[in-house]
């Protein structure tokens, strides 16, 4: 009897003990987000749910040489190793290159995003891709609404939409660009212009769907230039982005959905704009291109 009183005692105050660590590191977690948070009083107050960062790599058109994307993709995924895991990591390589670099990406951190894709699933398209030609060799994440294609490919909002919607359908991400060119935001046009393509470009997207989506707020005059939008602009702007999607989905769905910041992010500018509170990842483009710049990117400090 004396006995199984004591393992009894024994057993609740081992699951007790372990009950109260659990609890402690989940308190952590939100304390250390609700600190940055108030801390950095630019943003949204309180966040109710830890947003995952997401940091992903457009590779565009580059480079032109398959074994310099091979040689680029092993360095990510080697360095991507010792990585934190709260973070998400993504690599974003022309078609050609898809499935070689998904091969050397295996065992690594880092996931498999495409460019660009047809919202058609196959048929007389020369030239397209399709949504499930690209779910079926690995690839978790398509872009939609990136400025180069908007500009130069004249993909429209209704495109971007159906897009969108595609890409959701056959269960991969979205990551929706958008933004303002330079006039429009000499002019103080921003939040007529984001908001104008988020709601044309999100038509008939539910809220369910809503949390899935990854938005990137892209100002074009940021794009390749070498100017970077200041973490205040940036912030301001990813702070209307989520009032909007509260406005249209609610609080709970505007505080899951992670806003991105894109337009020449690099080593040196990645952890200010990290630190915003609405800032859940990086966009990068030229940067992503060299392996030492991209994995300091990739391991941000947390400020
Ligand atoms: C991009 O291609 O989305 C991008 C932001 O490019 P860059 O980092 O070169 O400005």
């Amino acid at each position: 009897m004396a006995k199984n009183n004591f393992i009894f005692a024994v057993v609740i105050t081992v699951s007790s003990t372990l009950f109260f660590i659990e609890a402690f590191k989940n308190s952590r977690n939100f304390i250390t987000r609700d600190l940055s948070t108030s801390q950095n009083a630019r943003g949204s107050q309180l966040t109710m749910m830890a947003r995952k960062p997401i940091i992903a790599g457009n590779w565009k058109m580059n480079p032109v040489d398959f074994g310099e994307a091979l040689d680029l993709a092993e360095k990510l995924a080697a360095s991507s190793k010792t990585m934190a895991d709260d973070v998400e990591f993504v690599v974003i390589p022309p078609h050609p290159f898809l499935v070689p670099v998904k091969e050397k990406l295996e065992g690594s951190k880092i996931k498999l995003g495409a460019q660009n894709a047809f919202t058609e699933d196959k048929g007389a398209y020369t030239g397209a891709v399709s949504t499930p030609m690209l779910k079926s060799v690995g690839v978790e994440y398509i872009l939609a609404g990136h400025s180069e294609r908007r500009t130069i490919f004249k993909d429209d909002d209704s495109a971007v939409g159906r897009k969108v919607t595609k890409i959701l359908k056959d269960g991969m991400t979205p990551i929706l660009c958008v933004g303002e060119l330079k006039e429009e935001f000499e002019e103080g046009l921003v939040e007529q212009v984001c908001g104008l393509q988020l709601s044309k470009d999100l038509r008939g997207v539910t809220a369910d769907e809503m949390r899935k989506i990854v938005i990137a707020y892209e100002p074009v005059w940021a794009i390749g230039t070498g100017l970077t939008a200041t973490p205040e602009i940036a912030q301001s702007v990813h702070a209307f982005i989520r009032k909007w999607i509260e406005k249209k989905y609610g609080k709970e769905v505007a505080e899951e959905v992670r806003i991105q910041y894109g337009g020449s992010v690099t080593p040196e500018t990645v952890d200010e704009l990290m630190a915003c509170p609405d800032i859940d990842g990086a966009l990068v483009g030229g940067a992503s291109l060299a392996a030492d710049k991209f994995s300091r990117i990739m391991s941000y400090k947390k400020l």
